[in-house]
């Protein structure tokens, strides 16, 4: 049986006292989950806050971005191996805000993929088309370019220890959810394209998908057979949200 998770993708919000009662609200209840992780992605800063309220708790934490260079002169970037000090499980990579607004392109993606599974943590691999994309009808062609440029670069042993998140463009932050068809269809296609490199990875790979998930679509969205959970921006700040959708993906 495939992993099933909620991540949270805190993005750059937060700040000392919101984040306690947050995290001590979600460590509370995530206590009651049986075979869902929960996770949250926090800002660099708050790693350390984390870890603390966390630990010991059901909750992993992890990172939203990472350096795919391991040490040396690079001013503002954070390790993947500084990352793993502050226990983090899970760092995505590829969000498609790191791709549009900082012009991270699929090659960098890899290394950083590759940057995160070094220091024995699992990257959560982000793909998805934009509106423009979706409505010329290249999503296969898009995501399918963006999963086969990392696959290439980790090989199947890197795969195996990797999460893949399918998060269109449109649909993030928008309120605009795909439809579970629209989710179920992109998520077959992915694990389809795994397949044809390994079947194994293909059927153990958790996929989640990101955009506008909230509790009232979650479960929905994850009863569907290839979508393995979420990785949720705005409703993961809500701490009764974000438990219903740790829920959902419970089942
Ligand atoms: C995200 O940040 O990855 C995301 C999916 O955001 P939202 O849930 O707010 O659409």
């Amino acid at each position: 049986m495939r992993q099933r998770l909620a991540v949270g993708n805190w993005k750059m919000h937060g700040n000392l006292p919101e984040n306690w009662a947050l995290l001590d609200k979600v460590a509370a209840a995530a206590g009651g989950l049986s075979r869902a992780i929960a996770s949250v992605c926090v800002p660099f800063p708050y790693l350390a806050q984390a870890q603390s309220v966390l630990a010991g708790s059901k909750v992993a934490w992890g990172g939203q971005n990472v350096s795919q260079h391991p040490k040396g002169a690079f001013t503002g970037e954070v390790s993947a191996g500084m990352l793993r000090e502050f226990g983090c499980r899970h760092v995505i990579v590829g969000h498609s805000e790191r791709r549009q607004l900082f012009g991270e392109d699929d090659a960098t993606v890899a290394l950083k993929a590759g940057a995160v599974l070094a220091e024995g943590m699992v990257p959560i691999i982000c793909v998805g088309e934009t509106l423009a994309e979706r409505e010329r009808g290249v999503t296969e062609e898009v995501v399918g370019r963006q999963l086969g440029v990392v696959a290439d670069r980790l090989g199947a042993e890197g795969l195996k220890a990797s999460i893949l998140a399918y998060e269109p463009v449109w649909a993030i932050g928008t309120g605009k959810t795909a439809t579970p068809e629209q989710a179920q269809a992109v998520h077959a296609y992915l694990r389809g394209a795994l397949a044809r490199c390994d079947k194994s990875i293909a059927a153990s790979m958790p996929i989640l998908y990101g955009g506008s998930v909230k509790a009232a679509n979650a479960a929905e969205l994850f009863g569907m057979q290839d979508v393995d959970g979420g990785l949720i921006g705005g409703a993961s700040l809500v701490a009764e949200e974000f438990l219903a959708i740790c829920q959902a993906a419970d089942g």
